[in-house]
């Protein structure tokens, strides 16, 4: 067995065609400054007897930002410190004086654990810090809420707990001195713009109390952070963006497996080999080379079955290797956890499968390699994983294997998207009426609404309130505007209304889990296949009416695909750019879709079985849109061919890029062309935000068009298939059964538009 003495050798030597771009990042030295004057001695002390000697640079700076009283968000890399950014100046508040207090807001409860758990070990008197979420024991809250100086808890908790029980908490926002928001880059979409109201109703409920807290926000590394801080805070925020951490040296290969032959037949269209395949074979030979390796994939299913070719082939190779390698899939006790730990770390266990689940919850040290199946959604989430490997002062080796998607694609052939500038931003819309107006509501019930209180809002707010007046869920008096309901006003933070759709086994009663109701047309309709944890399960009906699709087990040789029929009409422009023969716009949406059929395919060769027909009702989203016109004149020009089949194909990279420069899903966002819409009158490619009022994707989209669809106009065009593939222009997710599609058509229409556009 060898070692990874020069991990790009043994790239080279295992996939020399597959491998389209090595990257060697450097190891960095940290760089420390000296302890801000203003820190005081016993802060110091404790964080010296816990081995931080000295801050990094960017620790400092966005430390003594916050100190100063400036609002910060500090974005830098994984394991970057970012945590001492705020401990420095909230601390130093409470040990200065001793009544003031924090409020440490983290997505999930075992984040906040950490870090009571960080902050505890530093032992500073009077502090007595604290989590305060749903499982903390009631006979606790009261004496957290009178005596706890630094309190940590979740967006869901203050929406549902704190802001309406603000009175039973004005000691503590009487002395709020900081408003820490950790991992602020996951709040995104829906949820993001909720929570960008819960922090508004947070500033209020403070200033009624006569305080004006300081913001510290810690980011991932994304494009534009200080813009995604002030939507999502409503303050003017400095950002530090330049880490200054020590990162230990790694070498990064993207690859893009092969095009093998088709199996359907002789005439077959070449495909992909797939990504899970490549990943175990890469994981087989690093094990069998001695290197302990870790892949990353997104699914519990795809972890399993990585673990288990790998172990096939390394039995064949090996007899009795194969026990070397093991799948992870969360959810296991802890005791389970620390077994693999200690496995990994004695290297008897050298290779291991892994969901994201890892990131939380297990700490892994010691690994040569690292494999990320598939790109895993955010350049934050690259890293994370990519961070994974390194030992002492080794240089690690992390490979991204490109999955048979557009953006994977693109990404494998442009590193510079990886490795330069980020562009992907953090978007959410706090104006989405669908959010505000649920927002509102809970504000006046926690305090009636001020006309002082509206600038607060957004400048949408007045006209969203006069809609609750009319609708009488609030009621206007001289004084302000006032919650008339009953009890507390019904808001889900991570939807925009509409009850989930749970999936029960008829059999048994268990509940397999939920569907969203704008997914459930499409993937728990009768007849659909549903896939649990790997176990298929047929659907035998869907009751929109109870929310519930009940189904059954069952393993058919064929896959179920939705067929829709969507309408779109436009009923605003918001903003536009007429560059001549092209037009680019962004505005408000009425679509109108309906499942209409259902086709069964068989797995393996995708053949057509047939098509059932379903009789689902319509489905009506009001939304935003980013959509680009052009002249029939233009495209005749540009020699397009089949117009309807290149805006279609247009549109579906489109779609599959647009994750490039906003952190969306590709399921987070719809699309529609037609070579004449009757709104525009002309060729129009639109792509829709898939949530009601909007989450800001289509808002980003419009905002750099330019960048994005060149990228899109690049990965179609970058694609080695002839006639169009899942690498470039099909979409998994089409209503129309991917007809039509023309992929030289579709470079030929973004090349109309790239040219038309202003950079
Ligand atoms: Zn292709
Ligand atoms: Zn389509």
């Amino acid at each position: 067995m060898t070692t990874v003495a020069e991990p790009a050798e043994l790239l080279r030597r295992l996939g020399p065609d597959s491998v389209t771009h090595i990257e060697r990042v450097p190891t960095r030295e940290g760089e420390t400054v000296p302890w801000p004057s203003w820190v005081p001695d016993p802060l110091r002390e404790a964080l010296a007897e816990r081995g931080v000697a000295a801050p990094w640079r960017h620790q400092a700076e966005a430390a003594s930002h916050a100190h100063a009283g400036r609002h910060v968000v500090v974005a830098t890399g994984t394991a970057s410190g970012k945590s001492l950014a705020y401990q420095l100046p909230a601390l130093a508040a409470l040990l200065e004086d001793p009544r003031a207090t924090t409020l440490y807001l983290a997505p999930t409860k075992a984040l906040a654990a950490d870090q009571l758990r960080a902050v505890a070990a530093l032992g500073i008197d009077g502090v007595r810090p604290a989590c305060y979420d749903g499982d903390t024991p009631r006979e606790e809250r009261e004496w957290i809420r009178q005596h706890s100086r630094f309190v940590l808890t979740n967006p869901d908790m203050l929406h549902h707990g704190i802001l309406p029980g603000h009175a039973a908490w004005q000691t503590f926002l009487r002395r709020l001195r900081y408003v820490v928001v950790d991992e602020c880059h996951t709040y995104r979409g829906v949820f993001g713009s909720h929570v960008a109201h819960v922090l508004r109703r947070l500033r209020r409920a403070a200033n009624r109390y006569g305080r004006t807290p300081v913001f510290v926000l810690a980011s991932a590394t994304s494009g534009d952070p200080a813009t995604s801080a002030k939507r999502l805070t409503g303050l003017v925020v400095e950002a530090v963006t330049e880490d200054a951490s020590p990162r230990g040296g790694v070498t990064f290969a993207l690859w893009e497996p092969p095009l093998v032959p088709g199996s359907g037949g002789e005439d077959a269209a070449p495909v992909r080999r797939s990504a899970l395949r490549e990943s175990a074979d890469l994981l087989t030979d690093a094990v069998i080379n001695g290197v302990r390796t870790l892949a990353f994939v997104r699914s519990r299913r795809g972890a399993e079955a990585i673990a288990t070719m790998a172990r096939r082939s390394l039995d064949e190779a090996v007899p009795g290797l194969g026990a070397r390698v093991a799948a992870y899939r969360g959810g296991y006790l802890r005791e389970e956890r620390r077994e693999l730990e200690a496995a990994l770390h004695s290297g008897e266990l050298l290779g291991l499968a892994s969901t994201n689940a890892l990131e939380l919850g297990v700490d892994l040290v010691g690994l040569d390699a690292v494999v990320i199946c598939g790109w895993p959604g955010t350049r934050a989430s690259l890293w994370q994983q990519a961070g994974r490997a390194g030992r002492n002062g080794h240089e690690a080796l992390a490979v991204l294997v490109a999955r048979d998607d557009p953006l994977d694609t693109y990404l494998v052939h442009h590193p510079e998207a990886l490795f330069g500038r980020p562009v992907e931003a953090t978007v959410l819309d706090p104006a989405n009426p669908y959010v505000l107006a649920p927002q509102l509501c809970s504000a006046a019930y926690e305090a009636p609404l001020t006309r002082a209180d509206l600038p607060l809002f957004g400048p949408d707010a007045p006209a969203v309130l006069d809609e609750l007046v009319a609708e009488g869920v609030l009621r206007r008096r001289p004084s302000g505007w006032y919650w008339t309901g009953e009890g507390r006003p019904e808001v889900d933070l991570r939807g925009t209304g509409g009850l989930p759709v749970c999936v029960v086994e008829a059999a048994t009663g268990r509940l397999l889990g939920t569907v969203d109701p704008a997914s459930s047309h499409f993937m728990v309709h009768s007849g659909a296949v549903y896939l649990h944890q790997g176990e298929s399960y047929v659907v035998d009906t869907l009751d929109l009416d109870d929310a519930v699709a009940l189904v059954h087990r069952e393993e058919p040789e064929w896959s179920t695909h939705a067929r829709d029929v969507t309408s779109l009409s436009v009923t605003s422009v918001r903003s536009y750019v007429d560059a001549g023969p092209v037009g680019l716009f962004f505005g408000d949406v009425d679509v109108t879709s309906q499942v209409v059929s259902y086709q069964r395919r068989r797995i393996g060769s995708g053949e057509v079985l047939g098509t059932w027909p379903l009789d689902l009702p319509t489905r009506e989203l009001r939304t935003t849109a980013v959509w680009f016109t052009l002249s029939p004149r233009s495209l005749e020009a540009a020699g397009v061919e089949d117009v309807p089949g290149g805006l279609h194909a247009a549109e579906h990279a489109a779609i599959g890029l647009l994750p490039l420069v906003a952190t969306c899903d590709r399921w987070d966002i719809g699309g529609l062309s037609t070579a004449a819409h009757p709104d525009t009158g002309t060729p129009t490619v639109f792509v829709y935000d898939g949530h009601p009022g909007g989450a800001g994707f289509a808002e980003r989209a419009y905002r750099i068009a330019a960048g994005w669809l060149q990228a899109t106009r690049d990965a179609i065009d970058g694609c080695a298939c002839e006639a169009g593939c899942p690498s470039c222009v099909q979409s998994p997710k089409c209503g129309n059964g991917n007809n039509p599609l023309s992929k030289p058509d579709a470079v030929r229409v973004l090349d109309v538009v790239l040219a038309s556009l202003p950079r």
